[in-house]
């Protein structure tokens, strides 16, 4: 199932927050399938390596993990590989995605399906909610750069088709948050590196084709969509969008097939009198709620 024996998304690149050991990072699906106890036990004996010592020379089973594709990061069985480009795209915009440390336990992830199509040197995830000048000095190099844009929807934001038409330096790099909305506003908002960079939008009315995690609206877009949508009017290339795209919509369709439910958006719900729970009380929430109805742009 796996066209290139190569591992594209290289863990060198990928900056993790420090003492997260794998054992903290099983994912959703592993916990599902019994590796909560194997958690618990691999943390259990952390907890007690004082008193362990002399056991570490017994035999030990090997952890049962569903065995991973290097290359997309999805378990074997469903690996996307054969939807994915044979050669990484070509591109010269440099991607950095500021990734909250939930994401990277999601079963349905889309960063890694990304990575994988793209140059390792030109696609950086880094992980974490809190990022300063003095730890991260690459991060803030690149913050600093007049070239570099910060992908966040606002009122202070330019839409990125418009920006690229007037600006005097062509962008070079990207960044995109990957984490939930008020995830990727906290990442936002509490770290002022991130305010460095020119803010710009994408002003687009595609519905989101990730159906099965629900977005606030339709038009919302996953990490994925958005770094598809964004390089490819940076590249120049509609080209680059497709290609991005193909993994997700095999992901969602095997997941559909396989028992997933359309996740309708927020909108579509309350619009249509749908919505499971109670409206909210506190006012500020019930507006939003409000003018998510009304559609207008929040
Ligand atoms: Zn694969």
């Amino acid at each position: 199932m796996e066209p290139q024996k190569e591992a594209r998304t290289s863990p060198a690149l990928v900056a993790r927050p420090p003492g997260a050991s794998r054992s903290q990072r099983l994912s959703e699906e592993e916990r599902r399938e019994g590796g909560a106890s194997l958690v618990a036990s691999t943390l259990d004996a952390e907890a007690d390596s004082a008193s362990a010592e002399g056991l570490w020379e017994l035999p030990v089973e090997p952890a049962e993990r569903r065995p991973e594709c290097s290359r997309c990061s999805r378990p074997q069985k469903v690996c996307l590989c054969p939807f994915l480009p044979v050669h990484p795209l070509h591109i010269s915009t440099h991607l950095y995605i500021i990734q909250h440390p939930a994401e990277e336990n999601k079963v349905l992830r889309t960063v890694p399906l990304l990575a994988a199509c793209l140059p390792q040197d030109k696609c950086k995830v880094k992980i974490g909610r809190r990022f300063s000048e003095e730890r991260d000095v690459e991060l803030s190099t690149v913050c600093r750069k007049s070239s570099t844009l910060i992908l966040y929807p606002g009122a202070e934001a330019t839409d990125l088709e418009e920006f690229i038409l007037d600006s005097p330096v062509y962008p070079s790099t990207i960044i995109i948050i990957d984490g939930t909305w008020s995830q990727a506003k906290d990442i936002f908002y509490k770290n002022s590196l991130f305010r460095l960079p020119k803010q710009v939008q994408l002003k687009t009315s595609v519905s989101s084709q990730y159906v099965i995690r629900m977005q606030p609206t339709n038009t919302c877009l996953s990490t994925l969509e958005c770094a598809a949508v964004a390089l490819s009017i940076l590249e120049k290339n509609s080209h680059i969008q497709e290609t991005l795209l193909r993994p997700l919509q095999a992901l969602c369709s095997f997941q559909l097939q396989h028992g997933a439910q359309i996740r309708l958006s927020k909108e579509y719900l309350l619009k249509n009198g749908l919505y499971p729970k109670p409206m909210p009380r506190n006012k500020r929430k019930l507006r939003k709620m409000e003018l998510l109805m009304n559609s207008v742009k929040i």
